[in-house]
């Protein structure tokens, strides 16, 4: 029990700056009114409160967004890379400048706590450009020949649960490399990206380099199938990154997909449990679990797993779960109904299989959005919970006996983004490291992420990487 309770410390709301009542799309450098007349809403997922309505975008809006970014690509690729990269510079500086602002329209429209969106997500952000910005000037050295020329116009699509930095792992290599593009946000997270078109604008950015279409599904799907595009980057679900796999088959276009994951985080009886118990907590409750790369199956060595189980029961019991402003919130609102009801849908699941479900005790508010972190023991490998992405604050906890027992476990599943391993012991880090198919493997630490750093899956987590040196070859005709 806590010898003290917090008080309340709650961000200020106003900070979040201007929300328009409507939006449209931001096309060659102007905010327009769509073509068509359905509007959708976004809304704040702690208390369900309507916060915009954005535009539905329509075929011939996205025929105006990929037509105005076809005629900035003549330029905007001819600039020296200096030159595209005082430009992201710029942005990179203004984000750092504007990142309270950002910070709680995120939190605001997604649901994810403040101490997130103010720590990660938003210098994560400006990193990003900040790190692009410095190729911009120097790609006949990233390794893709004397004079590595753009893809042309990238379509990109991307989801909800890290809205603004998404945005950023897709702009900011594609600017810097000489490509322009159009950018379709999540339907339920549409805020940031309408407000960093505002900060194109303030920086000046020439009109059409960057486009910002807003609408569900529909539009994602009119935008990566539009003949005059180049290119497709695409970070969601795997069920419409297959889709769109399969729309692209047969043409000349490019294609990267980051997709869904189910990542072993695996540790040994030598580990330090207490470290161990954080970077599951890390891995698993970070983000309410929204994260495509979440630690979300526990593989514990038998000997030490009731050890383990106490020790993460016991921090699970610490969480703050509630109101996304308040400074002291560590798990936040789910980010919409529909997410709810799959991660529901799995726990009962879960509990009819067999599995054996613990949460703390945390009262959830009454409007809104809200799961409890739970964690579930006596998992088999069969059991949905162990293999489908569940997208939520819950883990599921498997054991094994020997290292070559983990990583067959590790190993079976159709993902490979990420995993992670706890040991003393270097050379089984490295050993593991080898055996495991997966994007990103962390060691003694979860869930970091650093735009140097390349990120990206194996199997059915998807194709290409982004970030770092290795991110810029999707946007480069190589
Ligand atoms: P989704 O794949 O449907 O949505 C992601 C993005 O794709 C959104 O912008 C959406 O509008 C767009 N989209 C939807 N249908 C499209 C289509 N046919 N063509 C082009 N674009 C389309 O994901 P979701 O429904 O928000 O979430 C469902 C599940 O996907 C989650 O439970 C989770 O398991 C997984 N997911 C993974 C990630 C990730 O980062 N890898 C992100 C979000 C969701
Ligand atoms: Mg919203």
């Amino acid at each position: 029990m806590a010898l003290f309770d917090y008080a309340p410390a709650p961000e200020s709301r106003a900070a979040a700056g201007d929300i328009a009542s409507t939006y449209g799309h931001f096309i060659d450098g102007e905010f327009v009114e769509s073509t068509g007349s359905e509007a959708l809403k976004t809304v704040d997922p702690s208390t369900e409160e309507v916060l915009a309505e954005f535009a539905q975008g329509t075929e011939a809006d996205v025929d105006r967004a990929v037509a105005a970014a076809r005629k900035a690509f003549t330029s905007w690729s001819a600039l020296p890379g200096a030159e595209r990269g005082k430009y992201l510079f710029r942005i990179a500086r203004i984000i750092q400048e504007r990142s309270r602002e950002l910070a709680v329209l995120e939190s605001i429209d997604n649901g994810k706590p403040i101490k997130e969106t103010r720590d990660v997500d938003l210098p994560l952000v400006a990193a990003h450009f900040f790190y692009y910005a410095g190729w911009a000037d120097k790609l006949e050295f990233a390794g893709y020949g004397a004079n590595p020329r753009p893809v042309g116009v990238a379509a990109q699509v991307i989801p909800w649960n890290f809205p603004l930095l998404m945005l950023a792992w897709k702009i900011a290599p594609a600017l810097a490399t000489g490509n322009t593009v159009v950018l379709k946000p999540a339907e339920t997270t549409p805020l940031t990206a309408l407000r960093f078109a505002e900060i194109c604008r303030q920086a000046g950015l020439p009109k059409g380099v960057v486009n910002i279409i807003t609408g569900d599904g529909r539009t994602g799907a009119a935008l990566t199938a539009h003949p005059e595009i180049d290119k497709v980057a695409f970070t969601g679900s795997t069920e419409v990154g297959r889709a769109i796999a399969r729309t692209l088959a047969g043409t000349t276009k490019r294609l990267s997909l980051e997709l869904g994951g189910k990542a072993a985080n695996i540790v040994f009886d030598d580990a330090p449990v207490d470290q161990a118990v954080e970077g599951i907590v890390d891995g698993i409750f970070f983000n309410q679990g929204h994260v495509c790369c979440a630690g979300s199956r526990l593989l514990v060595q038998e000997s030490i797993h009731d050890d383990v189980m106490d020790a993460l029961k016991r921090r699970m019991s610490t969480l703050r779960v509630g109101d996304p402003l308040d400074k002291n919130t560590d798990v936040g609102a789910i980010n919409s109904a529909a997410q709810l009801a799959r991660i529901q849908e799995l726990t009962a699941a879960g509990e009819a299989e067999g599995a054996e479900r613990w949460s703390p005790s945390c009262e959830l508010p009454s409007a809104g959005y809200w799961f409890a972190p739970t964690v579930f023991s006596n998992v088999s490998a069969t059991h949905r919970i162990a293999r489908e992405e569940i997208f939520g604050p819950v883990l599921s906890v498997l054991t094994f006996r020997t290292p070559e027992e983990a990583v067959a476990k590790a190993n079976n599943t159709p993902y490979g983004l990420s995993a992670g391993i706890w040991t003393e012991k270097g050379s089984r880090i490295l050993w593991m490291a080898s055996k495991l198919r997966a994007g990103v493997v962390w060691s003694n630490t979860f869930n970091k992420f650093d735009p140097t750093s390349p990120f990206g899956g194996y199997k059915e987590s998807g194709y290409g990487r982004e970030g770092g040196r290795h991110g810029l070859e999707a946007y480069l005709d190589v």
